[in-house]
């Protein structure tokens, strides 16, 4: 068999193999899926946070689709009783699952994991001494921003956000007619 018909039969194969792929699984779940998420967390920690010092496990996973809630760090509770002795617990970052979609920009999400990273970096559901009283009075969210050398980002997911979202919502995600006109507020925890 001439080598470029192996190629042609091989890059045959390999289409047949996406569109499966696609077809069993939905293209979301193959493009934006948890490792990937995962790798964005990583290289996210590595360039923005390589100071912070992460003692305990940190585990990053899509949530349930929002229209108001962007994410959350959480802290899981030990299930043994030697952790619970410990004190040591697992820190949960849990990203809005409409963010899968790849209409969404990548730097929506980065900024959502920045912002939850600061609150591990002030101590909140984090094994990280306290720093404030607060998690957001004081603009204590920007200021890591800035202090990271990222203001940029934040602003941009700002800007994004109050432009696209509501639309976004409207087409994707819509809700019961009664509340429609009502804008979207948006927060994070
Ligand atoms: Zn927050």
């Amino acid at each position: 068999m001439a080598v470029a018909s192996i190629i042609s039969t091989i890059s045959y194969q390999i289409l047949f193999v996406n569109v499966f792929l696609v077809l069993f699984f939905g293209y979301d779940k193959i493009m934006r899926n948890e490792q990937w998420l995962e790798n964005r967390f990583e290289y996210i920690f590595r360039n923005y946070f390589a100071d912070v010092e992460a003692t305990n496990q940190i585990e990053i996973m899509w949530g349930r689709r929002s229209r108001r809630q962007l994410g959350c760090i959480k802290k899981e509770q030990p299930k043994t009783l030697a952790d619970r002795f410990k004190r040591d617990f697992i820190t949960i970052i849990v990203i809005n699952g409409l963010f899968r979609d790849e209409v969404i920009p990548e730097f929506i999400i980065d900024s959502v994991i920045v912002h939850e990273m600061a609150h591990y970096a002030h101590g909140f559901n984090s094994p990280i001494e306290q720093k404030y009283r607060h998690p957001h009075k004081g603009n204590v969210i920007r200021r890591e921003f800035l202090l990271r050398g990222i203001g940029d980002l934040e602003k941009l997911q700002k800007k994004w956000m109050k432009e696209n979202w509501q639309k976004y919502l409207d087409d994707n995600f819509p809700q019961s007619r009664k509340i429609h006109k009502r804008r979207v507020k948006l927060f994070f925890r």
